[in-house]
This record gives C-alpha cells, structure tokens and sequence, in this order.
C-alpha cells in the first residue's frame, strides 16, 4: 500500500460540533482504514473569526472521543512567513495582481456582463491590466479551462474556475492570507496524499487544484463527505450556533456521526471497539481491494 497522510483542518471558531465531527470522523477513518497518518492542522489563519481557547478545547473534544493524531499538531498563524514567501514566488510568476474592487462593484458588473448565477458573482476581472484606485486585495489569476477531478464520494466534477468563480482573493490589502491559498501551501508542505472533508467545500477544490500547479505540487486525492443541514436546510455550523458535541456520552456523538455518514448503528459498548468495527466497515466500503 503506498503510503496515506490524511489530515483533519479545523478552523478553531469554536468547539466541535456534529457537523464537524463528521468531517473529522470520515477523515480519521479514512487514514486509519489505510494505515495511513492522521494529521491535526488548526486553521487560525482568519484570525477575525478565531476564538480563544477553542484550539485546545477542540484538542481536547478529539482526544475524549478517542481520535488520536499522528506527529505534532500545527498552527497556520505560525507560518506566515512560508505564505509570504509562496507569495512572493506566485508575484513573481506574474500570476498576482492588486485589485481595489468593492463587493457591490463586482455584483453590478457581473450582472452588467450577464454572468451572475446561482447568487454567485464570478470577479470579472476588472483590475487585472493595473488600477489607479486603493488596493483592497490580491488576486490570484485563475485559468479559463474546465478543470476535472474525481471524488471519491461523489464521483466526476468539473469546473472552470475563470468563468465560474474569477480571479481570487488570496490576500487582503490588511495582510491576511485567504484560506484557499494557505490550505494548498499547508497540505504541500505537510505531504497530504488524501483530503476527506465536508462537501461545502467541494467547489473549492478546482482553484485549490489550480494553485497547486502553480506551486508544482502532486494533487492529492479528496472524498466529500455528507454535511448535517440544520432544520432550515443549512449547514450545521459555528455561525448557525450549532451546539458543541455533549461529551457526556461520547459514544452516542460518535454514533450520530456514523449515522450521518449512511452507516448503519451497530452494538458496542466502547469509544475504542467503536473505532475498531466503524474501521472495519469503512475499509469494507471503501477500500473493497484491500479486504
Ligand atoms: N478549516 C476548514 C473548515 O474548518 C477546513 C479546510 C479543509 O478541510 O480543507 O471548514
């Protein structure tokens, strides 16, 4: 079996809730049915939307629900002198350019040119030749072609990231780095072979993708995984007040995640036999080759 680093990359907004111990159960599985690395990356990057202590209570929640990491965990607020310097290269590379661009600017303007769809304005690219007014972002250019990739939970997907999303945001004139660009940068560096994560992020994966051939990294395979709506149709998460996972019974958490993910409840009286069967189960679905 060639080797498996998988990772669990919480944004530390606050605990865990049920929507997010989905994610990082499927994840966990996925790297222990494999034999793989589990890796544990706490996403601090938007610092505005960080919460104190929610790091170490997220640590905490894992360790109790018996989801043991592998190696030293990782901080991204540690590392912003990596991202200046994979800036500085994409700069160089001429694939970066400032953007002074209002939100409301690039709604009327995609209109203007017809190309609003589904509430999403694509950026029309309106300050790639220069701008005269104040700098508000960086924009990272992004290409004109359909970019393809196979999930392993959702099968082919496609997208063209210029018509569909624009150029995108990977720094703000205040200095913070965006998301979609640190993610590539980190899982490069950490040698990530597989991402299993929630499917709101599934149309984030063609720019990701497209930032790792700027950066000249092998793409990792990916599994989105099913996201827990809310009684209003939204995903269960932090800003929707979703409640942290009751650590009172730990088991019965980890069942409901199970079930979430379309398994069926079995009998087990143990976090530890929880893990041991749920394992067994998942490489049976999901890696039938090597069972
Ligand atoms: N930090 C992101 C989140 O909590 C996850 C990033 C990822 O898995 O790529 O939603």
């Amino acid at each position: 079996m060639s080797p498996y680093i998988g990772r669990f990359a919480p944004s530390p907004s606050g605990p865990l809730h049920n929507g997010s111990l989905v994610a990082a159960m499927a994840s966990y599985l996925d790297a222990r049915a494999h034999q793989g690395q589990w890796l544990l990356r706490i996403e601090d990057i938007d610092t505005p939307r960080v919460v104190e202590g929610a790091d170490a209570l997220i640590m905490q929640q894992l360790q109790q629900l018996g989801m043991h990491w592998d190696g030293d965990v990782i901080w991204q607020s540690q590392r912003l002198a990596r991202y200046e310097e994979v800036f500085a290269q994409l700069r160089q590379q001429q694939l970066i350019y400032g953007c002074a661009c209002t939100r409301k600017e690039i709604a009327d303007s995609a209109i203007a040119l017809g190309l609003h769809a589904n509430g999403q304005y694509p950026y029309p690219g309106t300050c790639r030749h220069g701008t005269d007014k104040p700098m508000r972002a960086w924009r990272l250019q992004m290409p004109d072609k359909e970019v393809l990739f196979k999930d392993r939970w959702l099968g082919h997907q496609q997208q063209n990231p210029q018509q569909d999303i624009g150029d995108i945001i990977i720094k703000r004139a205040d200095g913070l780095f965006a998301y979609q660009l640190v993610v590539v940068i980190d899982d490069g560096d950490q040698g990530i072979t597989d991402i299993v994560r929630g499917q709101d992020l599934l149309d984030s994966t063609q720019r990701q993708l497209c930032i790792a051939d700027y950066l000249g990294l092998t793409h990792p395979r990916y599994m989105h995984v099913p996201l827990i709506l809310d009684e209003q149709g939204r995903k269960l998460s932090k800003q929707n007040h979703a409640p942290a996972i009751s650590m009172h019974n730990a088991l019965h958490s980890l069942q409901q995640a199970w079930l979430a993910l379309g398994f069926e409840i079995f009998p087990c009286s143990t976090v530890e036999s929880f893990w041991a069967s749920a394992t067994e189960k998942w490489a049976k679905r999901f890696l039938p080759s090597l069972s």
